[in-house]
């Protein structure tokens, strides 16, 4: 077991510019400035949307990708310049990466065997790996005959098999269909649970981040923005692309300028009539005329069943989702979403009044 730090750590690639006029060369920062620490056994999932930098993070920690500029270590080790066999890592990748000639067996055994391992440990290892992901009654099996989901678990296997200090998943669900997915999703879940490896996953898929990992350390632009466990960065978003890339449906996000009235401060939105009490916990960071972004999630908002002192608004859409009804309604140009597991019905132009449940409700600065 280990753990993992990496302190201000760039990665610049150079690449000639798309534009065939302008042929040349610039320079990207791929990764910006990104310091983290992974403890000892801990599960951390990098996420965020395509291109942020998740998967050049994860090859300069296996070694495959030089850092420009930084620091990593594992334990007390300098990890910079370590070859990537050096490093004690367990890798597992989205596409499987099997040999076809060799059996599920053979393909366990191969790097142990590159170490010059017993055929006694090889086989003690195998034997405590394969039934972990449940590939027990695969191992005679060659890669080609296997599904999708086998392949995984077997590529997930070669990568603990030799008990790495740190074991590196990227994207290893995304070839898999639903059902499929979440299956090795909890034995994952339980795999870690069982080893305790310090473990990293890179993930586009927020449900596989937050369903996995300890905490979260979310990306864009190759810069880290925020690193929380679960709860805290669904609870807590620190600024909006947080707030708007955690949670499904997505947080609402509402562009409102704030305006004093007698009754103090409230939120007020272009085009429209409503108003929005800021609640007390504001009052303080909000003036008059203040540009600001109101976020509230879908759940956290609530039709009044009797009358309340707010403007009415229009419904826009009412999709009835089987478990969940959401319903849509327009604020200025903006339409805002609820959900609520009531079974309810609205029709489309229908008048309703607003809730908002003060406490749940978020501030940012408009980006
Ligand atoms: P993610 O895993 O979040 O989808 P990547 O880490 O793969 O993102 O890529 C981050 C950025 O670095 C992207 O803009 C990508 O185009 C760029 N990039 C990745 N690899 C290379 C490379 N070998 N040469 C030039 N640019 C690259």
């Amino acid at each position: 077991m280990a753990q993992l730090v990496l302190k201000n750590v760039f990665k610049r690639y150079e690449h000639q510019k798309k534009n065939i006029f302008e042929k040349k060369k610039v320079l990207d920062f791929a990764v910006k400035d990104v310091s983290y620490t992974c403890e000892d056994g801990e599960f951390i999932g990098i996420l965020g949307p395509s291109g942020c930098g998740k998967s050049t993070t994860l090859r300069m920690v296996a070694g495959l990708e030089s850092i420009t500029n930084g620091e990593m270590y594992i334990g007390d080790v300098l990890i910079n310049d370590l070859l990537p066999k050096d490093r004690n890592i367990g890798l597992a990748f989205e596409d499987y990466a099997l040999y076809p000639p060799l059996s599920v067996y053979e393909n366990l055994a191969f790097n142990m065997r590159a170490k010059n391992k017993s055929e006694e440990e090889i086989k003690q290892a195998i034997d405590y790996v394969a039934p972990l992901m449940k590939i027990d009654d695969l191992l005679n099996e060659k890669p080609t005959g296997l599904s999708g989901g086998q392949k995984q678990r077997v590529n997930i296997a070669r990568a603990i098999v030799r008990r790495p200090g740190l074991l590196l998943l990227d994207e290893p669900l995304s070839h898999l269909d639903g059902k499929m997915r979440q299956q090795l999703r909890q034995e994952i879940k339980r795999m870690h649970h069982e080893i305790k490896c310090t473990t990293i996953i890179v993930t586009h898929d927020q449900m596989e981040a937050m369903s996995l990992a300890d905490r979260i350390i979310i990306m864009k632009d190759g810069e880290v923005q925020q690193i929380g466990t679960p709860l805290e960065v669904y609870d807590n978003p620190e600024n909006e692309f947080v707030a708007g890339f955690i949670g499904e449906p997505p947080m609402n996000l509402m562009k409102s300028t704030i305006v004093k009235s007698d009754k103090g401060f409230m939120f007020t939105f272009e085009n429209s009539e409503l108003k929005v009490e800021v609640p007390k916990r504001y009052t303080e960071v909000v003036r008059d005329g203040m540009k600001i972004t109101l976020g509230v999630r879908p759940v956290d908002v609530i039709i009044a069943k009797t009358p309340v002192n707010s403007t009415p608004v229009p419904i826009a859409i009412f999709e009835n989702l089987g478990d969940e009804r959401r319903i849509s309604v327009r604020v200025g140009d903006m339409l805002l979403s609820m959900t609520t597991a009531e079974d309810v019905y609205y029709t489309p132009g229908e008048e309703v009044q607003l809730i908002f449940q003060e406490e749940r409700t978020h501030l940012f600065d408009p980006e």
